[in-house]
């Protein structure tokens, strides 16, 4: 009887302690407030989460919060002394085994976060503000659903349940500058949609990147190198880790241009894109070379290769046959 009362205080200082560290840290990115404090936000949002997204593993089973529950024991629990689940580790655990579905952009606005908490110290605040504020708004309406979705509102404490609304004000607060910022920029968006292909910007995952020279999001200001966007639209909207693909012996999506040479081409819906020449192809009218792997304009009898490997083999042929 006395345990399960620890228990019991262990899982309102989860739920309760995640969401302190949350609501006590957007003021200041709503009022763009200093560096320093924004700085703390993100590092405490990250904990806030993770300690919510712990609690529901934790009411799955408590040995599920531990990175290893093999070696889980209820004295460590108390204590609060062992190595715990990972963010990447715990998303698994609540999809496969508390049957949790996260939509793909949830999944990948709670990894982006914790990858900004991961490089705090080269965190810079003047970066992209509009960003920020984006991607919380997405981590909060996310964590949102997830805490009015996967727990009973009423089994928790008036001060819990008085977290929650105040949780539901501010999602409603980040939702507003989203909304303006929306209105803000419609006319240029509109005319952008006009003229050029528009994608999901890989940083504040709006829709609002248009594939041009500028190749710069319309909501918030961010922009890099062709092949930098690109490798981030890939990897932050399509969801792929180079390294993972790599290590599994998949592929990474993103191709080089058969037309500019630059290692800027990713698939969207049907089509190929060149985030670099903005060339765009159906995506039956290139193929993957069978020599290098790239992808070319396939012609009959190619041989399944592409241009480059052809003279290529040519040449090796003329070699051995002078
Ligand atoms: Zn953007
Ligand atoms: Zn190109
Ligand atoms: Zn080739």
């Amino acid at each position: 009887m006395k345990k399960e009362k620890k228990i019991t205080k262990i899982e309102f200082d989860l739920i309760e302690n995640g969401l302190d560290f949350i609501l006590s840290s957007l003021e200041p990115i709503l009022n763009q407030k200093n560096d320093g404090q924004l700085k703390y936000s993100i590092l405490h949002i990250s904990a806030g989460v993770e300690l919510i997204l712990k609690e529901r593993l934790r009411q799955e089973h408590w040995t599920l919060i531990f990175d290893n529950p093999n070696s889980a024991n209820e004295l460590d629990m108390l204590s609060g002394d062992f190595q715990s689940v990972s963010l990447e580790t715990s998303l698994l655990r609540l999809e496969n085994v508390c049957k949790i579905q996260f939509t793909d952009r949830e999944r990948s606005s709670l990894k982006e976060l914790k990858k900004k908490r991961n490089k705090i110290e080269h965190f810079q605040v003047n970066e992209i503000d509009a960003a920020i504020k984006s991607l919380v708004s997405r981590v909060l309406s996310a964590i949102f659903s997830f805490v009015t979705e996967h727990f009973y509102y009423k089994t928790f404490a008036p001060r819990t349940q008085g977290q929650i609304d105040d949780l539901r004000k501010k999602v409603k607060g980040f939702e507003e500058f989203t909304r303006l910022r929306l209105a803000q920029i419609k006319d240029e968006l509109e005319t952008a949609i006009e003229n050029y292909e528009i994608v999901n910007c890989p940083k504040c995952y709006q829709e609002t990147l248009p594939v041009s020279n500028e190749l710069q999001c319309l909501f918030c200001g961010f922009t890099d190198s062709p092949h930098k966007v690109a490798e981030l639209y890939v990897e932050n909207i399509q969801g792929y880790s180079r390294y993972l693909e790599l290590k599994d012996g998949g592929h990474f999506p993103l191709d080089q241009c058969p037309n500019c040479y630059d290692e800027s081409v990713v698939e969207i819906g049907d089509h190929f894109y060149c985030f670099s020449c903005m060339e765009v192809w159906h995506r039956i009218q290139l193929a993957e070379c069978s020599g290098c792997g790239n992808l070319y304009e396939p012609h009959d009898d190619d041989n399944d290769i592409c241009d480059a490997c052809e003279s290529d083999r040519y040449t090796r042929w003329e070699k051995a046959n002078p």
